[in-house]
């Protein structure tokens, strides 16, 4: 009998990641499709044949990581950010469909999972993650397990009536708004004209440029204020950043951890560490292995 395996799918706005995930962490057979976004029902058709395409004896529960508000309880998709996912009982549809326990999470959740298990969090027991990207997400391990509730720290509030947030949220002054690669892109444009975007503005920086780096150091220090509330609320032995706007880390990390040092409550801020996330886009993936194997053992 082969070791028991699972089926990771990282769901993301442009690309499904599949693999098939061992309980320590490592994914054998990566593949990467494009996300149907036409319907939902096209998107579940992708899922399928993505599924289909790894499945064997050998997988014992599969694993979703979606960009998706969820209801752990009933397993349902209450609704999604850029894919046409919504009101389904998604749990469900899928363990129906391949025979098989399935868990779900929502992706900045599983990228903290997979960053726990195997990444920059391997040596600690707790540890916060955010996600800065097109959006900022998060997530969160305590003692050792997964909060799988909702963590959404790019909507927590640095400002009261600050700038508005972005996407469909309605709040103002919330984090996402002033650390994401979209706010990189924003201000990048402010300054150097229509055509700049968030990865010119730190190749600028790495030029040396000063009205660059300087945009970077108060977003490092917006991100800071963020991290403080964090740190203050879950005494964390470790935060990392990750996503694909983390590429502007080395402008972004002094700035944030001078500002996170003010704002915490002794002794936290001299214990807690900032790191960058270790395994880039596989932190899904294996996170929603992980996620599989907990739905196996009926966790
Ligand atoms: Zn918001």
């Amino acid at each position: 009998m082969p070791d028991p395996r699972v089926i990771g799918v990282d769901l993301g706005g442009t690309e499904i990641l599949t693999g098939i995930v061992a309980r320590d962490g490592t994914v054998e057979r990566r593949r990467e499709t494009t996300t149907p976004t036409e319907s939902q029902d096209a998107l579940l058709a992708g899922l399928d044949a993505a599924v289909e395409a790894l499945l064997d004896d050998s997988v014992v529960g599969l694993g979703f990581g979606v960009p998706s508000r969820l209801d752990q309880k009933t397993g349902r998709v209450e609704g999604s950010v850029n894919i046409p996912l919504e009101g389904l009982d998604f749990r469900a549809r899928m363990s129906e469909r391949f025979l098989r326990p399935v868990g779900i999470e929502n992706d900045a959740n599983a990228a903290t999972y997979g960053e726990f298990h195997s990444g920059a969090g391997r040596d600690v027991s707790t540890m916060v993650m955010l996600t800065l990207g097109t959006g900022c997400g998060g997530g969160v391990v305590i003692d050792g397990k997964l909060y799988r509730g909702w963590a959404e720290f790019g909507h927590m509030v640095i400002e009261y009536d600050g700038i508005p947030c972005q996407g469909s949220c309605t709040g103002r002054g919330h984090l996402e708004p002033y650390v994401t690669g979209t706010a990189a892109t924003k201000l990048a444009r402010e300054a150097f004209g229509p055509a700049a975007d968030a990865h010119r503005l730190i190749r600028l920086a790495d030029e040396g440029d000063q009205r660059a780096r300087e945009i970077l150091d108060g977003m490092g220090r917006r991100l800071g204020a963020g991290i403080g509330s964090l740190v203050n609320i879950f005494d964390p032995e470790l935060v990392v950043i990750g996503g694909g706007f983390a590429a502007a880390w080395e402008f972004l990390v002094e700035p944030a951890h001078e500002v996170m040092e003010r704002e915490v409550l002794a002794p936290a801020g001299g214990r807690v560490r900032i790191a960058r996330a270790e395994l880039g886009t596989a932190a899904g993936l294996i996170g929603a292995g992980l996620v599989a194997f907990d739905a196996a053992d009926g966790l």
